[in-house]
């Protein structure tokens, strides 16, 4: 049987076991500097890594559009920063906003505004 991811693509369910995957720092762009301040401090959310550990399956964060921060130098709470967030295998889209993470002009508290479930 062949299950899809949201990516599209094919998913062997035989691998149950979580890797870890990474994925280029959205708040610093890979930099690895922190944009606000000095580069000798470092980027807050990859210490100056440039890539951050994530857990795949990831999604684009719906919160700041996979930028990592939101109204300029803040960091997204929602991603906290990465620009992606991890989801469960087999999550699907938000019913209730269908995927836009958003209700009117607040975000949905079905999804927390990722809009998948
Ligand atoms: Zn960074
Ligand atoms: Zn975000
Ligand atoms: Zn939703």
């Amino acid at each position: 049987m062949k299950i899809l991811n949201k990516y599209g693509l094919a998913v062997k369910p035989a691998r149950r076991k979580r890797f870890v995957d990474q994925v280029i720092c959205a708040y610093c762009g890979g930099a690895g500097a922190d944009p606000k301040y000095s580069s000798a401090s470092g980027c807050p959310v990859c210490r100056g890594a440039g890539t951050v550990r994530v857990i795949p399956p990831v999604v684009a964060c719906r919160q700041c559009a996979g930028a990592g921060r939101v109204g300029g130098d803040l960091t997204c709470l929602t991603c906290k920063g990465v620009g992606v967030v991890s989801v469960p295998f087999g999550a699907d889209t938000c019913p209730r906003c269908g995927g836009t993470g958003a209700e009117g002009i607040f975000y949905c508290i079905a999804c927390k505004g990722q809009g998948i479930v």
